[in-house]
């Protein structure tokens, strides 16, 4: 084909064009960022962490873009020399129920053909892996890992401006039509005409959905996740990745620590109702957000579904103590002044379907000449070169009909 517009400039746009430019999908490859930097949100705003599949349903598009996408991210690490370290983590089961849950996360992992699982069993082996955790039994996850999603960005963005093609920034797609089979693209500057367009706007995803003339099933749903960082005196509590056991109906993986690429050790995120889709302060707020979401039917059947998850994490998230006692169940020994407020924060760009289930699975529509990624929340930083392998395939199959 002439032409393919990627819009937005976030991992997963980048390594759609990536992949795009190295299989020679199309003479040109124009990706679209509206802001001045590309992967200024999600992509930019997270854990930092290389998941390898072990949470995802088998079968899933997550569960096998996670496993082919983490060895793909780290093949990708090696050859340009961006900074990583495959330092594994443990899912720590602190009850019970929750050992239970453990044993159906190994079963996941294993069917999803994640490597060197190892089972823990009780406090002594859980402390040789991390002196100060605590709990009843532990999974290692040898596989994974940390990275800096950033230099991974600016390398696709070299790579994909290196193989001649363009990466525009201050570039919003406004609107999408189709003319005579070609897909237009409206920018504040000029109409570009292409063969065909992805959306991979995430937080926006929707909304340029609709801009095409889609009218989705699910709305993007944000939800903020704060950090709280390790003082020096709270460092040495934390090795490597520290995970809870997470709840099985909710995408988000619970609060945990994580070991950051550039130093230091972060505790989070937690999973908060956002009132802005890039708001990243507790008290952002805007309206059009804000009316998108509470104007969605979906939202209503999510609350009652799952009230703990919004009102309660939404007070608690002005309290240090809640955090806290979440944290203290993984290692008892921390303390108040271990934690600090300033690790940052991310906002998820979740999709609620109108029937207020939360889509599970990484999700795209299409119709001719457009895909629109409608979901790509977490793993899909680790995933990104893996979905824009399946990307481009869909396209494939797509022009080739
Ligand atoms: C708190 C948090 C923690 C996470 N932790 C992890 C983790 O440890 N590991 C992992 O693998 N994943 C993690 N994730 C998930 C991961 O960050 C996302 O799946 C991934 O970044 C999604 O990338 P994206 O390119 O789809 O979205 P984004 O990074 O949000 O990029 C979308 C881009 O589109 C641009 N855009 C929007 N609208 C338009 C428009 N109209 N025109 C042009 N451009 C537009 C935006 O400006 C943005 O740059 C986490 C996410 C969050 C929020």
């Amino acid at each position: 084909m002439e032409r393919l517009i990627i819009i937005g400039g976030g991992i997963v746009g980048l390594a759609t064009a990536l992949k795009a430019a190295r299989q020679q999908v199309a003479r040109e490859i124009i990706v679209l960022e509206k802001d001045a930097q590309t992967g200024g949100h999600q992509s930019s705003h997270n854990s930092g962490v290389l998941h390898c599949g072990l949470y995802y349903k088998p079968g899933s598009l997550k569960a096998r873009l996670a496993v082919e996408g983490i060895r793909e991210m780290i093949a990708f690490c090696r050859e340009h020399g961006i900074p990583h370290d495959i330092c594994g983590k443990i899912v720590l089961a602190v009850d019970e129920p929750e050992v239970a849950r453990l044993r159906d996360l190994e079963a996941r992992g294993t069917a999803n053909g994640v490597n060197g699982l190892k089972w823990l069993e009780g406090t002594a082996a859980i402390q040789e892996i991390e002196p100060h955790a605590v709990g009843r039994a532990a999974l290692r996850v040898p596989e994974e890992g940390i990275v800096d999603y950033s230099a991974v960005m600016r390398k696709m963005v070299e790579l994909i401006r290196a193989a001649g093609h363009q990466v525009r920034t201050s570039a919003p797609a406004l609107r999408v039509r189709t003319d005579g089979g070609r897909q237009i693209v409206s920018t504040p500057q000029e109409e570009i005409s292409a063969d065909f367009i992805v959306n991979c706007a995430g937080l926006h995803c929707d909304r340029v959905a609709r801009s095409a003339g889609f009218t989705p099933d699910s709305r993007i749903i944000p939800f903020r996740g704060d950090y709280w960082k390790l003082a020096p005196s709270g460092a040495h509590l934390v090795r490597h990745l520290i995970y809870p056991v997470p709840d099985p109906t909710l995408p988000f993986l619970g609060v945990h620590f994580t070991r950051m690429i550039g130093g230091g050790i972060e505790a989070g995120p937690n999973a908060v109702l956002a009132f802005k889709r890039e708001g990243y302060k507790r008290t952002d707020f805007s309206l059009k957000d804000s009316w998108e979401t509470f104007t969605f039917p979906g939202l209503y059947q999510f609350l009652k579904k799952y009230p703990g998850t919004t009102w309660d994490e939404l007070r608690n998230s002005f309290s240090k103590k809640v955090f806290l006692k979440n944290l203290k169940r993984l290692i008892p020994e921390i303390r108040m002044e271990h934690i600090s407020r300033d690790g940052g924060s991310g906002v998820r760009a979740q999709a609620i379907h109108r029937d207020g289930s939360l889509l599970m699975d990484f999700a795209l529509e299409q119709k001719p000449g457009q895909i629109h990624l409608l979901n790509a929340p977490s793993p899909g930083a680790t995933a990104s070169l893996a979905i824009g392998n399946y990307l481009i395939e869909q396209i494939r199959a797509a022009t080739a009909a």
